[in-house]
């Protein structure tokens, strides 16, 4: 062929290329993470921090519902590839549950894992894995999780795992660690929540406070340990999310050492993937959480900024100030954009919902709608289908008991 030939040949196959999915994929949430958050970190640590290096671009964050997304609605978009209203799990706007990113990944064959410093049931990590009309739905969340069949899920929410369903875990071959020592020593399927709420945080950590808990880096190494097993690759939810935690109650302490902790586990699992070719890692924040921002030591007499020398954490130890003074201008989250960063600086997604796409060619896909009968039987609720098959509310099957209609699950 002619070099025009071969370059015309080339442009042609270049769409096809670009919708192959990667072998592996590790998508990276520090959650409510805002640019001024990086910032006082990188002063904190008093050198660059590993995501310095790997920002790249930048994303917008709006729901279907509001400039101002949730966590619920922001990671239905970057799982599902389409916005929703605020509060709802992998569903559209109509409540009609969309194919998440976990069970695309299961549906090609990969592992999946699922990791947080959140409750296992909290929105990120439950719009990666499964469906609800309201994050708030622990039941059915949790019910979704243990029937996902996905591989790994590890974080805190241990009030939610009840002796039945633990028991239904353990005669599907999941080991359930309990605290760290016993993350170290699992194999197999992990189903690990090592708090009954959210996990201690670092800065209580730090300040001494007894603590047999994994931290996030630890969690994610045994995640990739047992993902990486699969040939046909894996995807990894990695949210770090008491960033969101900290800023929701202006404690920028708590969220630093959060941060910091995060971009330790960044820096692991880029190491991971120069060591494995054909891994994507993705990072993005959801959304930015108190509108942290820094300013002059003094400001202007008669200026109204509401100055706080945020220093001390309730937590624990404070972070040491030096030449800024922080104020945080709201106790919920903002519209602005976060920022982008990971390995591979060709997927490019411009929008929360673009991540799908941008990642592995996927465009959104609602589940397909089953019929039959609804019955309450043995405290559960089940679904008895035309050809005679019962199947369990969320376990077995997508219940929206919102509008009483179930969904084929992947
Ligand atoms: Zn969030």
């Amino acid at each position: 062929m002619t070099i025009t030939k071969t370059l015309a040949f080339v442009l042609a196959l270049a769409p096809l290329l670009a919708l192959a999915a990667p072998k592996n994929i590790i998508v990276m949430v520090p959650d409510g993470t805002g640019m001024a958050t990086l910032t006082v970190a990188r002063q904190v640590k008093g050198a660059p921090l590993t995501l310095d290096r790997a920002i790249y671009g930048a994303v917008q964050t709006a729901s279907a519902s509001s400039s101002i997304t949730d966590s619920a609605a922001a990671a239905t978009a970057m799982s599902c590839g389409a916005r929703t209203t605020n509060g709802a799990v992998a569903m559209d706007t109509e409540r009609r549950p969309l194919k998440t990113f976990g069970e695309w990944a299961k549906e090609n064959g990969k592992a999946v894992g699922i990791v947080t410093t959140d409750t296992i049931v909290g929105a990120t990590p439950s719009a990666f894995s499964v469906h609800a009309a309201s994050r708030h739905d622990a039941d059915t969340l949790i019910e979704g999780q243990i029937g996902s069949g996905f591989e790994v899920f590890l974080g805190g929410g241990r009030k939610h795992l009840t002796p039945e369903r633990a028991e239904w875990l353990r005669a599907r071959g999941y080991a359930l660690p309990a605290d760290a020592a016993g993350l170290r020593e699992a194999k197999g399927k992990l189903f690990g929540l090592f708090a009954d709420d959210t996990l201690t945080a670092m800065v209580e950590r730090r300040s001494g406070k007894p603590c047999d808990e994994p931290t996030l880096p630890e969690m994610a190494g045994k995640a990739l340990e047992i993902l990486s097993q699969d040939p046909d690759g894996f995807f990894l939810l990695i949210e770090g999310a008491q960033v969101d935690h900290g800023a929701h109650v202006h404690d920028l302490p708590w969220s630093v050492y959060e941060l910091l902790t995060f971009d330790d586990t960044v820096a692991q699992v880029l190491a991971f993937a120069e060591k494995h070719p054909d891994t994507v890692v993705l990072i993005a924040p959801d959304h930015e959480t108190g509108g942290l921002t820094l300013s002059i030591p003094e400001p202007k007499p008669g200026a109204r900024a509401e100055v706080i020398r945020s220093t001390t954490s309730k937590r624990g130890k404070g972070v040491n100030s030096k030449d800024w003074f922080v104020r945080y201008t709201t106790g919920g989250h903002t519209g602005v954009d976060v920022f982008l960063a990971g390995n591979d600086r060709d997927v490019r997604p411009f929008l929360n919902s673009d991540f799908p796409k941008a990642l592995a060619g996927r465009e959104p896909e609602r589940l397909p709608e089953l019929q039959g009968k609804t019955l309450q039987e043995g405290g559960a609720v089940w679904l008895e289908t035309p050809d005679g098959k019962r199947l369990r509310a969320n376990r077995d099957a997508v219940y929206v008991k919102e509008t009483g209609k179930w969904y084929a699950r992947p």
